[in-house]
């Protein structure tokens, strides 16, 4: 599977003028609401669960322009998308990206979207916090995987800890709401998530741990590192009081309150639990790909759609791609040298 053709369901389905402003509802009932716009699959670290150390990235020919990422935002805006997320690769290292958020932060005030956010590495926030302010962000995750130097840039390969700390510093002193996202890795950083859990409460951060997912080749065996997040829970819960918080937003994390350091503490388990019920997303590369899942090929070139019909074409093909959203993911790790269950990298359909 791989490529959908857009043109010939489009026919199939094409949908009234005055049906495009109907929500996205997918064959299983779920409504789409949530989108991740990737703008650049480039980054300036490589953490070694994301990506090899020696990368190829899309030719900057294949990426969709400053503009054509927010005529397809608007798009998706008007077919009732309330939140959108730019992420990457690291979006700080995309030219121009201050102006996408400001252009899709104009929507934020009664223009139909309730929520503009960003997942950085924080490297490069200390430069756009103030910008993404202004735009209506008030709220980003930040990848910090060691409070460690050294394991720090063992883990992130190029990676200077105190340029991501002086980033989110920045990002708390612009007025940022703060969510660490920490992916748990067997041998590397298991032990540090106790005194992250005590970091992120100290300062008034969320923290989301996240399993390793199989997503592209990288220079390692995933297996070795693959930590369950069940076991973590059980062995925090001898250490620290956990109550379940109710509230799923329809992403994959369920969360908990550590009641001794104030820390809301996020669970991200593709592996050991399943979360597609209520998945109420779809991601788009930098390139114009839209993926109905992480785990999955099935895309759209909605690059093309937009180059050849311009964006009422886009509207129109929204309908019918929703159709190829497949129930849920089939991820697994699958053991010693086993090919990732999906060949794309988190940086290029954006995490
Ligand atoms: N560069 C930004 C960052 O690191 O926050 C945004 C993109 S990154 C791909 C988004 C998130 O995906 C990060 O929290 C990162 O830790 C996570 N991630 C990347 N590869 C992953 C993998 N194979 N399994 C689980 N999480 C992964
Ligand atoms: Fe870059 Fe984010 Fe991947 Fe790390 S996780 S290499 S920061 S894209």
């Amino acid at each position: 599977m791989g490529e959908l053709s857009v043109v010939n369901r489009m026919n199939a389905t094409a949908p009234q003028r005055n049906d495009l402003r109907r929500p996205l509802v997918d064959t299983f009932g779920r409504r789409i609401t949530y989108l991740r716009l990737s703008v650049t699959d480039r980054c300036d670290l490589r953490c070694r669960y994301c990506m090899s150390e020696v990368m190829t990235f899309m030719p900057r020919s294949e990426l969709l322009t400053i503009e054509e990422l927010a005529l397809i935002a608007d798009a998706f805006i008007a077919r009732g998308v309330t939140r959108i997320r730019l992420t990457g690769g690291e979006p700080l290292v995309r030219r121009g990206i201050d102006d996408l958020a400001r252009h899709i932060g104009r929507r934020l005030r009664g223009g139909g979207l309730d929520e503009l956010t960003l997942t950085t590495n924080a490297t490069r926030l200390a430069e756009h916090a103030r910008v993404l302010v202004e735009a209506g962000v008030r709220r980003v995750n930040v990848s910090l995987d060691s409070l460690d130097e050294d394991r720090f840039r063992l883990i992130s390969r190029t990676g200077e800890l105190a340029k991501v700390l002086a980033g989110i510093e920045a990002g708390r002193a612009a007025g940022l709401a703060i969510k660490i996202n920490m992916v748990a890795l067997k041998g590397l950083n298991e032990d540090e998530i106790e005194p992250m859990i005590r970091w992120c409460g100290d300062r008034g951060f969320d923290l989301t741990l996240i399993e390793t997912m199989p997503l592209g080749v990288i220079d390692e065996d995933r297996t070795d590192r693959y930590l369950p997040l069940d076991g973590v829970r059980d062995r925090l819960a001898e250490r620290f009081t956990l109550e379940a918080i109710a509230d799923r937003t329809g992403g994959p994390a369920r969360y908990l309150q550590v009641r001794e350091t104030g820390t809301r503490l996020g669970l991200i388990t593709p592996l050991t639990n399943n979360f597609c019920d209520g998945c109420n997303r779809v991601r788009l590369t930098a390139s114009g790909r839209l993926y109905m899942c992480l785990g999955h090929d099935e895309r759209v070139d909605l690059k093309t759609v937009l180059r050849s019909g311009g964006r009422g074409a886009v509207d129109e093909a929204l309908d019918s791609v929703l159709m190829a959203k497949p129930e849920r993911h089939s991820f697994r790790i699958a053991g010693h040298g086993a090919a990732p269950a999906v060949g794309r990298h988190m940086s290029v359909t954006g995490g």
